[in-house]
């Protein structure tokens, strides 16, 4: 059935607050025409990121009040501890803050001071995971396959590392690569999965070779949930078991417990390795806090708790993959170009084809992110040459593709919301020849289009 229908009733609600199309180009103007610079009481859709931006259910919200924040021993870590090791069975479960966090420990472990020379392969590094990996030396390689590089190739897996290539950097340089991660779903192009036999694939490799398997894990309810569509073999499975299989194949995982976790904040480092372990919690005192609260409130652990056994309910699942489809598939009929098939996340539209007279470095993704706001007051994020056109060597540079996200909170929006995000492009369509280009004024040395301001081209 194509029918999407929420499986959640509302108790209690946000309000957002409708604005004028007039209000929006004076507070853009204002933001300097930086969507990060607005305030999100003037958003009436944010789809900047899925990241933390989640509705708690009733059963969390109740279960704040069972935290108990001792700081050594506390049962509130012995019940996250529990709920994550009945969906993925490793030794040691450290908790941390963030996902960046228990990256950084890892890191810290693989690296031993000294990164250089050494090389971590992985699908498509997360942005936080490469400059981890980078910042202590490590070469971060991707290694997609090149299905997964052509965003309009419908492909059931874009998120599958190439075992060939993995195979061949493996023979030549196994005694520089401490560790293979892979990123599930993986993030770039809005969360393509990555399938079992993938997986599967995967592990014989590490075993000829005698690598340690990390799963890079933030998605993994909705990867799961792609395998049991797509998956031959795995159609009457249940989510959960297709989640223990996905990682029995693994040494350990990194989280962020801000996306598949229901929770608005935290993360955790798992692995079987006691050494590593050993290294991971004497990291963690120093960085995050003690082994048995890392770096939360018991209180928070008492929501991922139960954020764990909520993320894998497939009457969720089938809501959130359908969502996101419908959206995907109701803008592709209108003939906007969006990235197919639809990712577990987010939608991404190719700014460049839509904006064919936008050229690259008057930012076509930045003129789409402005215009969406002035039109319907959704808040998405350019992914293009506003966030990656400036080179180290201080030149301005196109990137390879020019597109606009909408990532999707979890079970917060509706479907009249989503059926108005579809209406504001059919408007936005029409009048498409008359959105201007973007031109920046101020910036600063790095990361830029977190802060940096811009003006349209034509108040030239
Ligand atoms: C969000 C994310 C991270 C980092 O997690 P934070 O909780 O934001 O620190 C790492 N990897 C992937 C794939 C992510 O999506």
């Amino acid at each position: 059935m194509k029918t999407i229908i929420e499986p959640f009733r509302i108790k209690a609600v946000e309000p957002i607050r409708m604005t004028t199309v007039e209000e929006r180009r004076e507070l853009i103007r204002k933001a300097d025409y930086n969507l990060f610079s607005l305030k999100s009481k003037d958003v009436l859709i944010d789809l900047l990121t899925d990241s933390g931006t989640s509705a708690m259910s009733t059963m969390q919200w109740s279960a704040l009040m069972q935290g108990d924040e001792s700081y050594a021993g506390s049962p509130s870590y012995y019940r996250f501890e529990a709920a994550v090791k009945d969906l993925m069975p490793f030794k040691h479960v450290i908790p941390t803050h963030q996902g960046r966090a228990a990256e950084h420990i890892l890191t810290s472990i693989v690296a031993r001071g000294h990164g250089e020379g050494k090389i971590v392969p992985n699908n498509t590094h997360f942005d936080t995971t490469r400059a981890n990996f980078e910042d202590a030396g490590i070469d971060a390689q991707d290694l997609v396959i090149e299905e997964g590089l052509d965003p309009a190739l419908e492909y059931p897996f874009k998120g599958n590392m190439d075992l060939d290539r993995l195979n061949s950097l493996l023979a030549a340089k196994a005694d520089c690569i401490p560790m293979i991660v892979i990123t599930i779903t993986n993030n770039a192009g809005g969360g393509q999965p990555v399938s079992m036999a993938n997986l599967r694939g995967l592990r014989a490799i590490c075993d000829k070779y005698q690598k340690p398997l990390f799963i890079d894990s933030a998605r993994f309810a909705e990867n799961a949930y792609f395998i049991k569509l797509r998956e031959d073999g795995y159609e009457g499975i249940s989510v959960k078991e297709i989640v223990r299989e996905m990682f029995s194949y693994a040494d350990g995982m990194t989280m962020s417990a801000k996306k598949d976790a229901f929770s608005n904040m935290g993360g955790w480092l798992a692995l079987n390795n006691d050494e590593w372990a050993e290294q991971a919690r004497t990291r963690l005192i120093m960085t995050e806090g003690f082994p048995t609260y890392g770096g939360l409130s018991g209180r928070d652990m008492e929501c991922i708790a139960i954020g764990l056994k909520e993320i894998v309910n497939e009457d969720y699942l089938q809501y959130r993959i359908r969502s996101i489809e419908y959206i995907n598939e109701r803008l592709d009929s209108l003939g906007v170009p969006v990235m197919k098939p639809a990712g577990g996340h987010a939608i991404f539209i190719d700014a460049r084809k839509m904006l064919p007279h936008i050229t690259p470095l008057q930012y076509p993704g930045q003129s789409l992110a402005v215009a969406l706001y002035i039109q319907g007051g959704i808040r998405a994020v350019e992914i293009g040459s506003f966030m990656f056109g400036r080179q180290a060597d201080g030149s301005e540079r196109p990137a390879p593709m020019e597109l606009l996200r909408m990532a999707m909170p979890r079970r917060v929006y509706t479907q009249a919301q989503a059926d108005y995000i579809v209406e504001c492009f059919e408007e936005l369509r029409n009048n498409i020849a008359d959105v201007s280009g973007m031109v920046i004024t101020r910036e600063p040395a790095s990361l830029r289009h977190f802060t940096a301001r811009l003006r349209p081209v034509e108040s030239d």
